[in-house]
């Protein structure tokens, strides 16, 4: 076998193995095969950036003042439209000089929070299954990684009876990938347990505007207290359809962010400016995007969830995001069913225990193709289960 020149860091490689790679591999096979597949598999979604908000970009990108490197700590304006979203959204008052901070996409905050608050050593709870850089960003500051398990019994919550002392917690709700929602006494009794143990809480709230039913998601922040240790992490990507423009930002505790902008100030040059102005275009929403959105997703759930369910699944219908996670129907392992669907009915999902062990044993279906095609898929997972 041929010695390869260049290793991988210990670091590096102290990271969990990437389980997608052989679903990715057979993906592409199907395609260059000519299969028409169909891709739940993928967190992004299908329609375009609306038009309001490329129009402002193409506005402020003609203009040369816009070209430079942005300030780390973004646009005063940018800040202070997010104050303005967050107190008219959740009721919730920052300030916009010193607990909001922008992000090139909120990956890029929870990727590097830890680095500037863990030592080698220093525990960080993570729950389990979870999007996957909370683990990732905690494994490249030297963190021991404890796992919250997600557990179906518990709502997907995590147990905070048995909260294990740490420095650092990550939450995240509505769910990725369970689709849960985090309820009022949740929050209260997170806040309980994370003063009894003085952990910093980093609350994920990605996907705060895709909810159904009027049911709109909680900021952790609207509790009492919680800005005395916990940041919350938020984005346009999914409200917005702007996974691809790299938008988001950190607010809250205000000496948590002070250590994530110094971590930052070290790695990047802030965003690029002409995408705050539209950022900023986008807080200002006149037409009331997000709801738009919610409709086709609600009906793209209510088509994929009762079609599954006719042909013999047992599925609740998601209150929030636009994942479906279900229980793997047959005795298969996560992977291999999502395999089997690959091969047998050119369907992509994700297996559930890519994002952790407690998620073995399911597999999430992302409502990110129209409701024609979800129909097709409903058909198509009929013919092999
Ligand atoms: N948080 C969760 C739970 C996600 O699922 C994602 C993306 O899929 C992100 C954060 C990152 O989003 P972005 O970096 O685009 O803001």
């Amino acid at each position: 076998m041929r010695k390869e020149r260049f290793l991988a860091s210990e670091r590096l490689e102290s990271l969990p193995p990437y389980l997608f790679v052989e679903i990715d591999k057979a993906k592409r096979q199907a395609r260059e095969e000519g299969k028409d597949v169909i891709d739940l598999g993928i967190g992004d979604p299908d329609q375009p950036t609306p038009d309001f908000i490329v129009e402002a970009l193409k506005k402020a990108a003609q203009d040369g003042a816009n070209h430079h490197y942005a300030l780390d700590a973004g646009l005063s304006n940018l800040r202070e439209q997010i104050a303005k979203w967050y107190l008219s959204r959740f009721n919730v008052k920052l300030d916009p000089n010193s607990e909001i901070y922008p992000l090139i996409g909120s990956k890029d905050g929870l990727a590097h929070l830890s680095l500037g608050l863990i030592n080698p050593g220093d525990s960080v709870l993570v729950p389990d299954p979870a999007y996957p850089v909370y683990r990732s960003g905690a494994i490249f500051a030297g963190a021991k990684v404890i796992p919250m398990p997600l557990l179906e019994e518990n709502n997907f919550l995590p147990s905070l009876e048995s909260f294990p002392k740490a420095k650092l917690s990550f939450i995240n709700y509505p769910n990725n990938p369970t689709a849960a929602v985090a309820d009022k006494s949740f929050y209260e009794e997170l806040i309980r347990a994370a003063n009894k143990n003085n952990i910093a809480i980093a609350s994920d709230l990605a996907y705060s505007e895709i909810y159904y039913e009027d049911k709109r998601p909680l900021s952790f922040l609207e509790f009492e207290g919680a800005k005395d240790f916990a940041v919350e992490f938020h984005s346009l990507s999914k409200t917005y359809n702007m996974t691809g423009w790299r938008i988001g930002w950190v607010c809250g505790n205000r000496q948590i962010i002070s250590l994530l902008a110094r971590v930052k100030t070290n790695v990047d040059s802030g965003i690029f400016q002409a995408i705050q102005l539209a950022g900023v275009t986008a807080l200002q929403d006149l037409t009331d995007f997000p709801q738009k959105m919610r409709s086709l997703y609600q009906e793209r759930r209510d088509v994929f969830v009762s079609g599954i369910n006719r042909i013999g699944w047992k599925l609740t219908s998601p209150k929030a995001t636009f994942y479906v996670w279900a229980k793997v129907p047959t005795k298969e392992g996560s992977v291999e069913f999502a395999k089997r669907l690959l091969k047998e009915a050119s369907i992509v999902c994700t297996p559930g225990v890519g994002f952790g062990k407690y998620g073995e044993g399911y597999v999430r279906f992302a409502l990110t193709v129209p409701k024609g095609r979800l129909e097709e898929a409903i058909e198509r997972i009929k013919r092999i289960i």
